[in-house]
């Protein structure tokens, strides 16, 4: 299932003087463990190159600690609980993309952009949907020539993306290209599993820095070919005429709140991801850097205000390039909203506002709800609730957008589970996804 079939027409570049956007999903890269963002280790030269090129947020969050809901966001650009159901796990896993809503890809295809996916990620597949509005999807960890233990090369990945650039010729093109290293099992190849020191050949807390390493490692191996993607856009002269914008789904928890890997709870280790957004030079923009909160939701705004599109009227997300356009408007007080519906069976939501941030647990005070300080309390150990004023205000602003969610999404159509193939589960059970 290399490339399912070709569907659409066809734009043409002639006269079309709309860009391309190569949206880069990194997934499980937490922000903090990047120079760009004041890593220690040289964990991310060209990423870090790309933000010096472009713009870089600061406090960029997701919409939820693991994949299936935070693509759903991305894609849809709703959040999540206003995508999905809440479900245990093991049944969300098989829930597909609501085919009622219009997608990001399916937007662009519409407008006449040629739509291309490479996805080394098996939970996010066309038998789940997310191949709405994507005439090429190409399914690189099928085609990779690896077993399910190990990584799909990074030369196959390029290889595949040389194919899908010569496929598009010069036509507009959207191309979403999804990569999984930094994902458990973290086995970097050589060299990059001892760049940063051993690497783990066992998992749990008493091996945690042999995990960091290889997970350090992971992140190395994926920059080094995001350098080389960025190299083939300038062979191409695509650099005047593209939207580079690298990002994650989640992060990964080393032990720092008594947890490991995601989809556990909403601390900043799992929801603070990467946004390095990358114009055509003509834009002029090198080296921004915004502290303003955004999050995944901002992206389909901004991608479809890019290409001349108006979102639909229920999107909360912010247009990104208004942060340098119109900063004012950029930062004005906004909530920023997250949830895991349906995460390892335990429901959470939270809320960001400026530097407050406010999560609880859903059924409501099954667990001591907690608020941080960002500013003064980056590592959220301090818990104001009971000290802090905005307590209240901040529950209840969460509160109204879970009734808000849910009625969105009662709107919606009910979509069967899908019965997921052997191979699928084989491959989301290596990924920690099923037990
Ligand atoms: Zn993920």
């Amino acid at each position: 299932m290399l490339a399912l079939a070709a569907v659409a027409g066809c734009s043409n570049r002639a006269g079309d003087t709309r860009d391309n956007v190569v949206l880069v999903m990194v997934d499980t890269l937490r922000a903090d463990h990047l120079g760009c963002y004041g890593y220690q280790r040289d964990t991310s030269p060209n990423l870090d190159r790309l933000a010096t090129a472009g713009v870089l947020f600061e406090n960029f969050y997701s919409v939820a600690p693991w994949t299936n809901p935070a693509i759903a966001s991305l894609f849809t650009g709703r959040y999540p609980r206003a995508v999905f159901p809440p479900l245990p796990h093991k049944k969300a896993i098989g829930i597909p993309l609501p085919s009622q809503l219009p997608t990001l890809a399916e937007r662009l295809q519409e407008a006449g952009y040629r739509t291309v996916a490479l996805v080394d990620h098996p939970g996010i597949n066309p038998e789940l949907q997310f191949d709405q509005g994507f005439e090429q999807w190409y399914s690189l960890f099928e085609d990779g020539g690896f077993d399910i233990w190990t990584v799909t090369d990074s030369d196959f990945v390029l290889d595949q993306l040389l194919v899908a650039l010569d496929e598009l010729g010069d036509e507009t093109f959207f191309l979403y290209l999804h990569l999984v290293y930094p994902h458990r099992p973290y086995a970097p190849p050589a060299p990059f599993d001892s760049m940063f020191g051993s690497s783990a050949t066992k998992t749990g807390r008493a091996h945690r820095q042999e995990m960091v390493n290889a997970y350090d490692g992971e992140i190395r191996y994926t920059d080094e070919l995001i350098g080389r993607l960025v190299e083939v856009l300038g062979e191409r002269q695509l650099t005047q005429s593209t939207w580079l914008m690298v990002t994650s789904d989640h992060g990964e928890g080393f032990w720092e709140h008594n947890q490991a890997e995601h989809g556990n709870s909403l601390f900043n280790e799992l929801t603070r991801i990467p946004m390095i957004l990358v114009p055509p030079q003509k834009e002029r923009v090198a080296g921004l850097r915004v502290k303003t909160p955004a999050s995944l939701v901002d992206l389909k705004p901004t991608i479809l205000g890019l290409a001349g599109l108006e979102p639909e009227k229920e999107l909360e997300g912010r247009d990104l390039r208004t942060s340098w356009s119109n900063p004012d408007d950029f930062e004005a007080p906004r909530w920023l909203f997250l949830a895991s519906p349906h995460s390892q069976d335990v429901e959470a939501a939270a809320v960001v506002r400026g530097d407050l941030k406010y999560i609880d647990r859903l059924p409501w005070r099954q667990a001591r709800p907690a608020l941080f300080d960002l500013a003064e309390d980056p590592d959220e150990k301090r818990n104001l609730v009971g000290i802090s004023p905005r307590t209240a205000e901040m529950r209840r602003r969460l509160r109204a957008h879970l009734i808000q969610t849910e009625q969105l999404r009662s709107g919606l159509l009910e979509e069967d589970e899908v019965e997921l193939d052997k191979e699928v589960l084989e491959r989301l059970r290596a990924l920690g996804y099923l037990q």
